[in-house]
């Protein structure tokens, strides 16, 4: 059976045409089992005794995040996602030097959190897609390095891809701390670079469940993310349920689902670029599968995503600016098929977008 296949009998079947893996990819039915059948068993013999019997299935769960990080399982701890992975990190963040530097395309709500732990910010060179010019970058950060260096390689508001290894590269040569926000790397692009740190969230490309992430560290930052003394509760549930995704990932072959997501990336590309008037924004061949498309003059993206939803149940993102302030200057639809959407879905997609109602 093809990755597509398989993938798809995995899950259940989608209501409409899912274009929205960025936002939340669709979960298995083996993720989906497993998060049921722990809340039953926290039913029946006690939610804390279920989660002791639940240890072997997280700690293998961090070894796989491990694996797909570069780190040790040792040095994973389970986060409610993304974002709390970067306060948890940021506000343990020793000394009182904080500076980070990182992309014009940064996440905006990173930039929040930064600015909350009273990092001043700076950016460093990119070209005029938003890909960081590495030898420029090696310059600025020797001339005066920051306390790390905050890259999120594949960003929301748009499928680009960071050359992450060769930054890693630069960042451990000149001593800089490396930290990654992986929230839509992971299973997109290779994220075991020899990074400092890597968060994501399970419901992005890896199709685990919401509200429930990972942090890796390199050993000797163990002590910034070991649990503290007012650490809360935790839903074990939704992570067996990531458990199980990651599980499921690491059997499909990162490599390959890599490749498939790249793919699916470059061919919706395509279709979208036979558009008139539509601007496609990523290169065709950006090994990712998020596609940004800015409309033509009179068709804004939260009116059009809302219009897709009620005329064709297809689902998609409407990016506004604050996502990534710093670079976007006008708002997308994103786009983001995952391995088992077809070419014939694309070209409903097409179909769909240039029967769009201008203005309202
Ligand atoms: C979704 C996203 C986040 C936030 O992830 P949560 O798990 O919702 O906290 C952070 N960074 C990027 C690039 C994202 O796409």
């Amino acid at each position: 059976m093809s990755l597509a296949d398989s993938w798809r009998a995995a899950r259940p079947p989608a209501a409409g045409l899912h274009l929205d893996s960025a936002a939340c990819s669709r979960q298995s039915y083996l993720a989906l089992d497993a998060a049921a059948r722990h809340a039953r068993r926290e039913a029946e013999v006690g939610g804390y005794l279920a989660a002791e019997a639940a240890a072997p299935v997280l700690d293998a769960g961090r070894a796989d995040f491990a694996a797909l990080t570069g780190m040790a399982a040792a040095d994973v701890v389970f986060t409610t996602g993304s974002r709390n992975a970067l306060d948890l990190l940021l506000s343990r963040w020793p000394g009182t030097q904080r500076t980070v530097a990182c992309l014009p395309g940064e996440y905006g709500p990173n930039l929040a959190v930064m600015a909350a732990h009273g990092f001043s910010r700076r950016t460093l060179p990119v070209d005029h897609t938003g890909r960081v010019v590495l030898d420029e970058a090696a310059t600025a950060l020797a001339a005066d390095p920051p306390s790390l260096v905050h890259v999120t390689p594949v960003g929301s508001h748009r499928g680009l891809v960071q050359p992450l290894a060769q930054l890693a590269d630069i960042c451990r040569d000149l001593g800089v701390a490396l930290v990654v926000d992986a929230a839509q790397a992971l299973g997109q692009i290779d994220c075991a670079v020899g990074a400092d740190a890597v968060y994501s969230s399970s419901r992005k490309w890896l199709a685990g469940p919401r509200g429930v992430g990972a942090l890796a560290v390199r050993p000797e930052w163990a002590h910034l993310v070991a649990p503290g003394p007012a650490a809360g509760d935790v839903n074990v549930a939704a992570q067996v349920g990531f458990c199980v995704a990651l599980r499921e990932h690491r059997a499909a072959g990162p490599a390959a689902v890599r490749a498939a997501l790249a793919g699916v990336g470059a061919r919706s590309r395509r279709v979208l670029a036979q558009l008139p008037g539509w601007r496609v924004v990523e290169p065709p061949d950006e090994p990712s599968a998020i596609t940004t498309v800015v409309p033509p003059a009179g068709i804004d993206p939260v009116d059009l995503r809302a219009w897709l939803i009620a005329e064709h149940g297809i689902v998609t993102t409407a990016a506004g600016v604050e996502r990534a302030p710093l670079e976007l200057t006008v708002p997308v639809l994103r786009i983001s098929p995952h391995v088992d959407t077809t070419s014939d879905d694309l070209e409903v997609l097409a179909a769909a977008l240039a029967d769009a109602p201008h203005g309202r």
